[in-house]
This record gives C-alpha cells, sequence and structure tokens, in this order.
C-alpha cells in the first residue's frame, strides 16, 4: 500500500477481513492462543509462521495499531507499549548499558529527564544534556562520542524546535542511534525516520489517540533496533493491552482530519494572542517571530496544536485568565479533541524550583494551551474575554 497518511490512518493494518466480516478492528481480550497441533505452535513460537502465543508479546488488536504508526512513519517495524513512558524508559534502558554515553537536551518531557538524570546516571550511563537549541554544543558533544542521541521537538512548553536532519548527519558520523520523541508534532506534521532519525516515538495518550480516554506508547523505525527493544519488552512487560489499542487505533482514523483542524485553529489563536496588549510572549513555531520558524518550515508540514504564551504581569492574572475560560479543561496533557491548558508551574514543570524554570526559559506566567477540535471563533471569542477580565 503506497497511500497518503489520511488513508494509512483509516486502512493501516485492516485491508484483511476480520472475523465474521467484521469492519472493525475486534477487541481481542484473549491472554493467550489455542492451537490444536503441537506442530503448528511449535512453528508460531519460534517464529517460523505468524501468529500470536501469549498477548504480552502480541495480540492482533494491538498489531493493528502497531501497523498504523509503521506505516505512518515509514518505518520498518513499529512496536506498542502501556504508557508514552513505556516505550521511552524501554528504548532507552536497551540501548544504553553500564559505560555507554548519551546526549540529548535540557527541555524533553518530564518523565524523560528524570531518566536523563536520576535513573541512568544510577546505570553507571554517561549522560550530557544540552541547551537545547544550541545546535555547535550538541555537534560537538555527539564528536566526542555518544552512543545515542536523544531528541524531542517541539519541545514542552515553550516549543523549541531542533534540527533533526542536522543533528541525525553528525550522529551518523559515529554510529550513534537517533531517537526523536516525536509525540507534539504528530506523523502528520513531522516524519523524524525520513529526516535521518533510526527511531521515533509517540506518547500515544495525545494526539493519536486524542480522546483522552487511553493511554499508550509507541516506537517505530529499524527493524534490528525495534526488534532490540522488543525483546526487552516482552520481559519487562510494559505491553499495551487489547483494549486501550482499540481506543488508539480507533482514534486515529480521525489524526488526519484532526490535526489539520488543530494546526489551522492554532495559527489562528496564536497570531490572535501575539496582537493582543495583555500577551506578554507567544511561543508557536508557525509564528515568523519564533525562532525556530525557518528549522520547523523545512521539516514540519504543519505547526501543531500546542502552543504557549504569557501574561503581562504576575500569577494572580494567570489564575484569573484561567478560571475565567470556559471552554477549556483546567488539566494536565495534551492533544484531545477538547481545549486543554495549565501552567507549567503546576503541571510539567512542578517539581523545578522558580529558578530552575527560569534558566529553562520559562517564565512564571506561562500557560500551557492545547488547542481542541472545537470551532476557532469560539476559542477565540473564549479566549479574549478571559483576557478582559484581567
Ligand atoms: C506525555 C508525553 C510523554 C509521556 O507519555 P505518557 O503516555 O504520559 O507516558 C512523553 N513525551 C512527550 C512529549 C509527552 O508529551
Amino acid at each position: 500500500m503506497n497511500s497518503k497518511k489520511g488513508t494509512i490512518s483509516v486502512w493501516g493494518g485492516e485491508t484483511e477481513r476480520f472475523p465474521e466480516g467484521a469492519i472493525t478492528p475486534p477487541i481481542f481480550n484473549t491472554v493467550t492462543f489455542a492451537y490444536d497441533d503441537l506442530d503448528d505452535w511449535h512453528n508460531v513460537a519460534t517464529g517460523k509462521k505468524s501468529g500470536h502465543i501469549y498477548s504480552r508479546n502480541t495480540n492482533p488488536t494491538v498489531r493493528v495499531l502497531e501497523e498504523k504508526i509503521r506505516m505512518l512513519e515509514g518505518a520498518e517495524a513499529a512496536i506498542s507499549f502501556a504508557t508514552g513512558m513505556g516505550a521511552i524508559s524501554n528504548t532507552l534502558f536497551t540501548f544504553l548499558t553500564p559505560g555507554k554515553r548519551v546526549v540529548s537536551l535540557k527541555d524533553t518531557y518530564g518523565g524523560t529527564s528524570r531518566i536523563f538524570l536520576d535513573f541512568l546516571p544510577a546505570n553507571k550511563v554517561e549522560v550530557m544534556l544540552c541547551d537545547t537549541t544550541d545546535h555547535e554544543k550538541l555537534e560537538a558533544e555527539i564528536a566526542k562520542g555518544c552512543d545515542l542521541l536523544y531528541l524531542e521537538t517541539p519541545t514542552n512548553p515553550t516549543l523549541k524546535i531542533v534540527d533533526i536532519k542536522r543533528l541525525a548527519a553528525a550522529a551518523k558520523k559515529k554510529g550513534t542511534i537517533v531517537v526523536v520523541d516525536n509525540t507534539f508534532a504528530t506523523p502528520i506534521n513531522q516524519n523524524p525516520l525520513s529526516l535521518g532519525a533510526d527511531l521515533t516515538i509517540h506518547s500515544a495518550t495525545k494526539y493519536l489517540c486524542g480522546h483522552s480516554d487511553a493511554m499508550g506508547g509507541l516506537l517505530a523505525g529499524n527493524a534490528e533496533l525495534v526488534r532490540k527493544v522488543y525483546q526487552f519488552r516482552e520481559i519487562n512487560g510494559a505491553s499495551l493491552g487489547a483494549d486501550p489499542a482499540y481506543l488508539i487505533a480507533r482514534g486515529m482514523k480521525t489524526l488526519e482530519l484532526r490535526i489539520e483542524r488543530q494546526n489551522a485553529s492554532a495559527l489562528k489563536i496564536a497570531r490572535f494572542l501575539k496582537a493582543h496588549s495583555k500577551i506578554n510572549e507567544v511561543f508557536y513555531p508557525g509564528l515568523e517571530t519564533h525562532v525556530g520558524h525557518e528549522i520547523a518550515k523545512s521539516q514540519m508540514s504543519g505547526f501543531g496544536g500546542m502552543m504557549s504564551f504569557s501574561l503581562k504581569g504576575n500569577y494572580e492574572n494567570v489564575k484569573t485568565f484561567l478560571h475565567s475560560l470556559k471552554l477549556v479543561h483546567l488539566a494536565a496533557s495534551l492533544g484531545s479533541v477538547s481545549t486543554l491548558a495549565g501552567p507549567p508551574k503546576t503541571t510539567s514543570h512542578v517539581e523545578l524550583t522558580e529558578e530552575q524554570r527560569r534558566l529553562l526559559g520559562i517564565p512564571e506566567s506561562l500557560i500551557r494551551y492545547s488547542v481542541g477540535i472545537e470551532n476557532v471563533e469560539d476559542l477565540l471569542a473564549d479566549l479574549s474575554q478571559a483576557l478582559d477580565k484581567i
């Protein structure tokens, strides 16, 4: 199948007839798979024949989801995990054994940062975290020798942009494995593998699922590398269940529609906020004034539905503003059909001190805003009335 993304989202993993002619994937809530013939069973168990043995390893419903992301990311192979952090931790711990060296960014997702700052050093892995947009420094650290380069772009919460092609080229010279967390962009807006990455990761909990009703993680890329992570996951058990896999695969059928809508709405909202007298700064890679705009334009086909902005004034203004918004859930997470918002101070960066947040360029009055699929005129009116309250 050589289809476009909107078609793959619907048909990926679903081209063969399901039992009884069902046109949606059955939810295979079964732990194990029975065989009438021992030779058959043995052939499947030893990989000589395709089939399923035990749902910690593979499951037909889960397979549908894995096939969708494999095709959307243009990958040789893909596997799934119970959560996005499952995908990230399994990947990092598969390749980063004691004595290895990893180079990454200061602005990775909070949970990922914890792995870099606490768990990997405890495992005698050397971790080098660079200023996120300092490409020269990143190249220099890669050149010193590095087993794995871990990137994320756009980043959380200030939407910094990292040049995947440039850094992947530097990594290739050293035989470094390049991993990119593509959660914020989604495979509709950005395909890291086509830019030189070896592996790409998603928190499927966010845009892929799209409805905030299931959690999951996905890894796609080079078959040999994916197989190594699969062998690790098979044993440590961070597997995805059939129920959430069904919900995520179902959500993904509308992925392109949702992302196109969210791209368009976010750009309108970012322009509106940028021009508003009560707004201090807007962080959205689609704005020409964003520092990473040119790189974003070269590696993304849309700028996504995530943005952040700071208000003029203090944290009291943030409270008044957020409490006045009506079309929003004040909640963690992102990428849902409904708009979500919150200050990094209480969500993604709650563990940091005010000083640490300042060093990461996160103003105390910053608000992260995940644009939903509501009518954009309604969202603009809602933001406008809430800004009038401060
Ligand atoms: C949410 C998120 C994760 C973690 O995913 P979970 O499904 O919550 O475990 C990783 N990376 C990014 C960029 C995220 O937004």
